[in-house]
Parts: structure tokens; C-alpha cells; sequence
């Protein structure tokens, strides 16, 4: 179902003012985690301002270790959501139980699921029984076809509003965190008639590269782009080193701007 063979014109997903795979491409900003109200408002005025309309924050967090910052849960996503209704912005945020789906549809304008539960089966089916639009990562060493097949299983429950983003994949190479395949883009533009976006944060895990990472992504078809943007990174609860802040970020986006891609 997800094959551009099965359908030929782009899947076009609908975000209040905003569509996602309409040849106009977007941004997602936000911090990795919401942590707090001061925080997420801090954040949400900037992007208003910057004309970004979809905000992101993590409040299920998968961490390598267990005791690092877990995210603040359901708290998490209510944050998420009232600040995002104050400013007048659309959500997105991780869900990692196929419990939690149906409820995360009051909270959200999209469902991420993250790289690590790629495969996880039994929540790729929750979220394909629910009509709330799915943004889903690209695992860390998922092939471009297995990640097609985590799609499959969203759609083939019937719900067809689903975006794929490439977040880096495992390589040897240590200069960045992942290595950001940046030829996924036209490769999933080709097989799938499904809108295609790049996280620059979590693939990179570096901010020195992130605006030519976007101009890249964009200059290969990305429909849109993601990036970590925090108010004071130093003292982020995850990802202190990658988010960019408030300056940082004006600077990506004009520089994303100034290329016209966007
Ligand atoms: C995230 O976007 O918050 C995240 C954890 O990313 P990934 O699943 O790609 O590692
Ligand atoms: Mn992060």
C-alpha cells in the first residue's frame, strides 16, 4: 500500500494551516524533552515568531540507560499540548506502548514513533488503528526496505497518514552520532508515494552541520525537516550537546532560508 506503484500521486498530510508532502516543505523545532512549562513557552514564542507551526517535545523517552531523564509521561504531554494551544501550534510526540496510543490522540497532531521501536510490531498496529497522523523513524540499522515494511503495517490497519524521517543510521563513522543517508530521501520519494523528512539533530549529533544537513535534505526532496532547539541546551535533560539555542536556531533557519529550498 505505501509502494508508489500501488499509487502514483504523493500522500498529502493536512496539519491545520500546514500540509506535509505538498512540495512545500516544513520545519519541526523543539526541544528533545518538554521538561517544563517555562521551558515549552520559552520555546513555543520563538517559533511563532520564526513562523514554525509545529512544535515538538519528548515525554516517553527512550534513553540508553536507565537512569538517565525518562521524560515526564502523560504530565509531559499535557504541557506539550496546552502551551502548544496557547501559541496556536501543532504537536508531535513519541509514543513507545501500543497502551498509550489511543490516549495519545487527545494530546497530539501527530504520534512519533522512534527509531528504536521501529519494529516494534504490536505498536506500529495500534497506530495504524487510530486516525491521528504518524511520523515514523527510521530505525538504526533498518534497511530502506524494512523500513517501507513498518509503514505497510501502519497503512494496512487503515491509517494512511503517515510521514517517514530519516534520523541516521549506524555506521563505523565517528565524526557524527549516526550517518544521515542522505540518498534515503529520493530513494523513499521513488518507492513510496509518502512524505519524506530528515531529522538533522538526532542523525548528525552536532550543531556545526545542521543547516547544510537541511539544505541537503531539502535539496534532495525532504518534505521537511527536524531539529532540537532548547532554551538553554547546556542544561537540557537529554541531548544537552546537540539542541541548538534560540540564537543558534534563527541563524539555522535563515541560513536554510537564504538558499531557497525552503
Ligand atoms: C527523538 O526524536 O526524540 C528521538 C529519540 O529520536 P530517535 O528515535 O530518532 O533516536
Ligand atoms: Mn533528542
Amino acid at each position: 500500500l505505501v509502494s508508489r506503484k500501488k499509487q502514483q500521486e504523493d500522500t498529502v498530510i493536512t496539519l491545520g494551516d500546514i500540509t506535509v508532502g505538498s512540495g512545500k516543505p516544513m520545519i519541526i523545532a523543539g526541544p528533545c524533552s518538554v521538561e517544563s512549562y517555562d521551558q515549552m513557552r520559552k520555546t513555543a514564542a520563538v517559533l511563532k515568531e520564526a513562523g514554525i507551526t509545529v512544535m515538538r517535545g519528548g515525554a516517553f523517552k527512550p534513553r540508553t540507560s536507565p537512569y538517565d531523564f525518562q521524560g515526564l509521561g502523560i504530565e509531559g504531554l499535557k504541557m506539550l499540548k496546552e502551551v502548544a494551544a496557547e501559541f496556536g501550534l501543532k504537536t508531535i510526540s513519541e509514543i513507545v506502548d501500543p497502551s498509550h496510543i489511543e490516549l495519545a490522540c487527545d494530546y497530539l497532531d501527530v504520534i512519533q514513533i522512534g527509531a528504536r521501536n521501529m519494529q516494534n510490531f504490536e505498536l506500529l498496529k495500534a497506530a495504524g488503528d487510530v486516525r491521528t497522523p504518524i511520523l515514523l523513524k527510521r530505525g538504526l540499522a533498518a534497511t530502506l526496505d524494512e523500513f517501507l515494511h513498518s509503514a505497510e503495517y501502519i497503512v494496512s490497519r487503515g491509517n494512511t497518514q503517515v510521514m517517514l524521517i530519516e534520523r541516521g543510521i549506524r555506521t563505523y563513522e565517528k565524526a557524527t552520532r549516526n550517518t544521515l543517508d542522505i540518498s534515503a530521501v529520493p530513494i523513499l520519494k521513488l518507492e513510496s508515494h509518502l512524505p519524506v523528512l530528515v531529522d538533522v539533530t538526532h542523525s548528525t549529533g552536532r550543531k556545526d552541520i545542521l543547516a547544510p544537513c537541511a539544505k541537503a535534505a531539502l535539496a534532495a526532496g525532504a518534505d521537511g525537516v527536524m531539529v532540537e532547539v532548547h532554551p538553554d541546551p547546556a542544561t537540557a535533560l537529554s541531548d544537552a550537546a546537540q539542541q541548538l539555542n534560540f540564537e543558534e536556531f534563527k541563524l539555522f533557519l535563515a541560513d536554510v532560508k537564504q538558499s531557497g529550498l525552503l
